[in-house]
């Protein structure tokens, strides 16, 4: 891999980009190339800024607020465990409204934009476009300004960003961890319209204020450098693939491949709406749960790892991101049909 390669000296600069200052040359192109391969990859507008920060996307439910709510509500769109963690936090920084929710269904849907029941003047309207652990995800972004909204437009792309494209025309503000599609964790993405970077309430750190940081080019403190030229890495091996497009058809073939395995069959069910199953995050369960722990056990003896549900679901879990190849969904799907025909 290259950046072990790379470990102890960086294109022949005699120097590992740990030991780089970030404000040298160096790390100045690691960063420049970095920045241009990510807004040529997401195709993001140039009237947009991409911050590299801190904090992951637990920090970003505090930094919204904090940068947008200008003491006015903010709308929340409640469609799984992030969204609900995210109007939590919120709360503590701003009026929070809970204009629709799919809690009822269990969170196996996503609510029509047009029962949304919208404020007059929200500061922003939050959505989590992919809950990771709901494998809920939006198949297109909803339209504000069809709604008569003219709030800017959040989401919380952790778990599928730069795994489709992003119809910018209809965001105002993006974010998302590095940790599950761009690179290692430590590095939070934030992608936000120029007309909103100037609006930060009085308290809001200076570190994360994003017109400080946009204006210090992500550089006011010092940056999670490392991960962020491990995720330049991921960006030229995302080019490398045919981009987006290219990526987003082979996260397409794999998903359909998967779920139509488990629609096929009696012993495993997913149980999320057809329209708005995620591509990243597939939920399944065991129709008799006391073959959980037995289908785990013959998946880790066939390499098949992290297959367990998260805590709060239970049942099974394949969570199927950029990096992982077709070849390792087909695995699944083998083991799939082998375990079925054996405990059927
Ligand atoms: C993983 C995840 C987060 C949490 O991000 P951290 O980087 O751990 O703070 C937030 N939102 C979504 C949708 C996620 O999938």
């Amino acid at each position: 891999m290259q950046a072990a390669a790379e470990m102890l000296d960086w294109h022949g600069s005699g120097m590992g980009v740990m030991e780089m200052s970030h404000r040298g040359k160096e790390f100045g192109q690691i960063y420049a190339e970095a920045e241009a391969d990510l807004r040529e990859l997401l195709a993001v507008p140039a009237h947009f800024k991409l911050l590299f920060m801190q904090g992951g996307g637990l920090a970003e439910n505090a930094i919204v607020p904090l940068n947008l709510s200008r003491g006015q509500n903010a709308d929340f769109v409640v469609t799984g465990s992030w969204s609900q963690k995210s109007a939590l936090e919120a709360k503590r920084y701003c009026a929070v409204r809970e204009v629709a929710t799919t809690q009822a269904s269990g969170f196996t849907t996503l609510p029509a934009p047009s029962q949304w029941q919208l404020s007059a003047r929200p500061a922003y309207v939050h959505i989590c476009s992919n809950e990771t652990i709901n494998g809920v995800e939006y198949p297109t972004l909803p339209d504000l300004k069809a709604l008569g909204c003219d709030a800017p437009l959040v989401i919380d792309f952790s778990s599928h960003v730069a795994s489709r494209p992003v119809d910018w025309s209809r965001v105002g503000l993006a974010f998302g961890g590095a940790q599950k599609n761009l690179g290692p964790a430590g590095l939070t993405l934030v992608v936000v319209r120029d007309d909103l970077l100037d609006r930060a309430l009085p308290i809001c750190p200076s570190a994360f204020n994003y017109k400080t940081v946009a204006d210090n080019q992500s550089m006011f403190n010092t940056p999670p450098t490392y991960s962020m030229y491990v995720a330049g890495l991921v960006f030229k091996w995302l080019k490398r693939q045919g981009g987006i497009a290219a990526i987003e058809a082979r996260n397409i073939a794999k998903a359909e491949l998967l779920y139509a395995a488990i629609d096929q069959s009696e012993l495993y069910v997913n149980r999320v709406d057809v329209a708005c199953r995620s591509r990243m995050n597939v939920p399944f369960y065991l129709r008799d749960e006391r073959l959980n722990e037995a289908f785990l056990a013959g998946a880790r003896e066939r390499g098949l790892l992290q297959l367990k549900g998260h805590k709060s679901v239970g049942g099974m879990r394949a969570s199927i991101y950029n990096a992982m190849p077709l070849a390792g969904v087909q695995a699944l799907v083998a083991y799939l049909r082998d375990f079925e025909a054996r405990h059927g």
